[in-house]
């Protein structure tokens, strides 16, 4: 596995700079990540000040840069992986196997097989095909029974995918498990990635309670609650309500004495605002009316959809906007409705449309934040053109404090935080 190098925020430097500094730099073909590592150990500060009932297992899937990962583990943080690969991934950056849940409740036998060679036992499962695969290939496995609890309001709802149904099938299915003599631990849900919906967590954490007196009944105790991901995570989205319900309702469902160990899933929360995309202004098209009048100015930008921008986060907030180098094309005055456009040949390759912004030119910068959630992890190469670049940073404070590594690179606010030759630095 490569280093990974870190670049050090000496006392007064900010992001804020780095940008700066990269946009000094002028256009350049690559749109590049700024990873801010701070706003991950502030999350993680946030999350325990918040839910401290709540033990947190990270989703790998969301954002899977070897120093987020590190700097979790150091942190002490859990993980929640749904395949072979992130768990060798993990595993190989230090976390312990007793940290992490096989979250997938569709595993390939390969990665059953793998995970107990590994010492991982907790997983989950929602079906009883899934029940044979375990029992054949890991019979010591510590099992969570995943059942559907939808949030009404989520960008991505995966109870159509995942989960039981908790009245019909899931004491069905407990029963099979007694049968089969595995031993089931608990209940996990995921309410919706990206909910806005924080009381259903109430209702989810009560179901999940029904079951757990219903499997008392038949033999079983279980110990492990865990309620998944869903929480939002950019910098104007708090998690205070979410914990509110969460906190109440575990008081009233699982209180303390009941001894229930509580886990949660969180993806977004930890890493949505950690990263800051720039990219820049590649090509523009200026569309008229048979009047003449400018109707829309479609700008085509070095990332996309298939790139840093996640195909169900519709962009609502004009990016800030940095001028470039402004010799090549004239500049108007105003605002006009426009288009945003990703590099590739694909026409779904759509940011956003009749976004009201000044008129750009050709070389200017975009700046969004709030980008590091299911952008990296899911961007491809398509047509050629290169993944986001990400640069690293972190305070030295938050540095020595984690003890993350010593492949540091020191920056000072004076100096330019990107040096001129580091387009490769995190390599
Ligand atoms: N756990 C599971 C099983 C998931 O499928 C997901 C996301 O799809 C997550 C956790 C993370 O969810 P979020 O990013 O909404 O917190």
């Amino acid at each position: 596995m490569r280093k990974i190098r870190y670049n050090l925020l000496e006392r007064g430097a900010s992001v804020r700079d780095v940008i700066d500094s990269v946009v000094a730099r002028g256009p350049h073909d690559v749109p590049v990540h700024i990873l801010n590592l701070d706003d991950v150990v502030e999350k993680h500060r946030n999350w325990h000040h918040q839910l401290s009932r709540v033990e947190p297992f990270y989703a790998v899937k969301c954002n899977d840069d070897p120093a987020i990962l590190r700097t979790l583990i150091s942190l002490g943080v859990g993980f929640d992986c749904a395949s072979k690969q992130e768990i060798e991934k993990i595993l190989k950056l230090g976390a312990s196997p007793t940290k992490i849940i096989f979250a997938h409740t569709a595993k390939s036998m390969d990665s059953i097989d793998y995970a107990k060679s590994c010492s991982i036992d907790l997983m989950t499962f929602d079906g009883e095909f899934e029940l044979d695969k375990i029992k054949q290939l890991h019979a010591d496995a510590l099992l969570v029974l995943r059942i559907r609890y939808d949030s009404c309001n989520a960008q991505i709802s995966l109870g159509k995918k995942f989960g039981c149904d908790p009245d019909q099938e899931a004491p069905q299915l407990l029963k099979y498990a007694k049968t089969l003599g595995l031993e089931v631990v608990g209940v996990s849900f995921h309410v919706g990635s990206g909910s806005e919906d924080h009381e259903c967590f109430q209702g989810a954490i009560k179901c999940a309670r029904r079951l757990f007196d219903f499997a008392h009944t038949i033999g079983y105790h279980f110990h492990l609650l865990d309620i998944g991901g869903g929480f939002p995570g950019d910098h104007n989205k708090p998690i205070d309500s979410y914990a509110k319900t969460i906190n109440l309702a575990l008081q009233r469902f699982f209180p303390l004495k009941l001894n229930v160990r509580i886990i949660a899933e969180p993806g977004r929360y930890y890493v949505a605002s950690a990263v800051t995309l720039i990219t820049n202004v590649q090509s523009k098209r200026i569309v008229r009316n048979s009047q003449g009048d400018i109707t829309d100015i479609m700008y085509y930008l070095n990332d996309g959809l298939f790139g840093s921008f996640d195909w169900l986060n519709p962009r609502q907030h004009p990016p800030e906007i940095i001028p470039g180098n402004h010799q090549i094309v004239r500049s108007q005055t105003g605002r006009f409705s426009s288009t945003l456009w990703g590099p590739t040949c694909d026409s779904t390759d759509l940011i956003c449309s009749g976004m009201m912004l000044e008129e750009l030119r050709i070389g200017d910068f975009l700046v969004f934040d709030n980008m590091g959630a299911y952008g990296i992890t899911l961007a491809t190469n398509f047509n050629g053109f290169a993944k986001p670049k990400v640069l690293t940073y972190i305070s030295r404070a938050a540095w020595e404090k984690l003890k993350l590594d010593k492949h540091g690179k020191s920056l000072k606010r004076s100096a330019p935080v990107v040096a001129s030759n580091n387009w490769n630095s995190a390599d």
